[in-house]
């Protein structure tokens, strides 16, 4: 898509901050973090929208979804557990699609938001 933003970021021809890539997907610094850590995952391959792939994508979407606990890890806001038991650490995985939505770049991502709160925006 010749006028869309993160495809010109995934062809790097518009500057990020990549902190993962493969074949099918580039992750990259959000460059207005709402949280210590904001990281977006975008498939290489061009949908507008979440609504604009099909049952096919399937396993792409899987993978981006997979991805984020890695990063999670990588990023220090995996999830843990104390001796006891309980739940530390954490982050939001979100897909904003349409305007009611809040989307606002049209080329699918996942957010990958974490870190100590408070947060600015998301809740
Ligand atoms: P949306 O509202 O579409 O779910 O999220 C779009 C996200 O892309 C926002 O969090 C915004 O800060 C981020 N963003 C917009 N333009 C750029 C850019 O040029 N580079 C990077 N790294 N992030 C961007
Ligand atoms: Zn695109």
């Amino acid at each position: 898509m010749e006028n869309c933003l993160f495809c010109k970021i995934a062809a790097k021809a518009i500057p990020s901050t990549i902190v993962y890539e493969d074949e099918d997907l580039l992750a990259f610094k959000d460059i207005n973090p709402a949280a210590p850590v904001h990281l977006l995952v975008i498939p290489k391959r061009h949908f507008a929208t979440l609504s604009d792939c099909s049952a096919n994508e399937a396993p792409l979407l899987g993978k981006m979804l997979a991805l984020a606990p890695r990063l999670a890890e990588e990023f220090g806001c995996a999830v843990g557990y104390e001796a006891d038991g309980t739940p530390t650490g954490g982050y939001k995985t979100v897909i904003n699609s349409g305007p009611d939505g809040g989307q606002e770049v049209y080329h699918l991502h996942l957010h990958l938001v974490g870190g100590a709160r408070p947060w600015r925006g998301m809740r």
